[in-house]
């Protein structure tokens, strides 16, 4: 079942999400919900607030030709897609850095660059409840990076260069106050 989206404005993008205790049948049909709304919507990750859960728990289904070198390799060739990552939580990150273009379902037609850690170390529990604990490198990482944000609150607006935020300020103002007037919020 498709999910309704939460845009930019909703405080529960705002909200630290609330840590799994116990991987029920229930949470895991909202993960397969959300990786079909992730899917129908063109994304490569979603997480929960997105869709009005504050729960530590997101999606990525990253298309493989993202994940390899020129050579053809894999850069984590031992990730299935789609990944569901409950309790996610960066444990190390990398010195290097790069900085890549950005958007996100709830700031539709907002992009912008971002400079995050070429490489993380990643515990999350799967859906059968089992906990991992895994190098991520790459494009990969950097999506789990702004997926695992969303479930502390932080947007990739946040890490955007203070320039750039300036410059979408006009744009994030008018969706924040869409996003309010269709809730009836102030
Ligand atoms: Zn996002």
């Amino acid at each position: 079942m498709k999910l309704d989206m939460h845009f930019y404005g909703d405080p529960v993008l705002r909200e630290q999400t609330k840590p799994v205790a116990a991987i029920t049948d229930e949470l895991c049909a909202l993960a397969d919900d959300m990786i079909e709304t992730m899917r129908e919507e063109k994304g490569i990750g979603l997480a929960a607030p997105q869709i009005g859960r504050s729960v530590a728990l997101c999606v990525i289904d990253l298309p493989m030709d993202y994940d390899v070198d020129e050579e053809g390799n894999r850069f984590n060739p031992d990730v299935a897609m789609p990944m569901i990552l409950f309790n996610p939580q960066i444990v190390e990150s990398g010195r290097k850095t790069d900085s890549h273009e950005e958007g996100c379902l709830s700031f539709p037609d907002i992009r912008g660059n971002i400079d995050r850690p070429l490489e993380i170390k990643l515990c999350y529990l799967d859906e059968k409840g089992e906990a991992h604990e895994r190098v991520i490198v790459d494009f990969l990482a950097r999506v789990i990076q702004h997926e695992v944000d969303h479930l502390n609150g932080v947007l990739f607006i946040d890490r955007m260069s203070a320039a750039k935020r300036f410059a979408l300020s006009k744009r994030l103002k008018r969706l924040s106050q869409e996003t309010k007037n269709r809730l009836g919020i102030e």
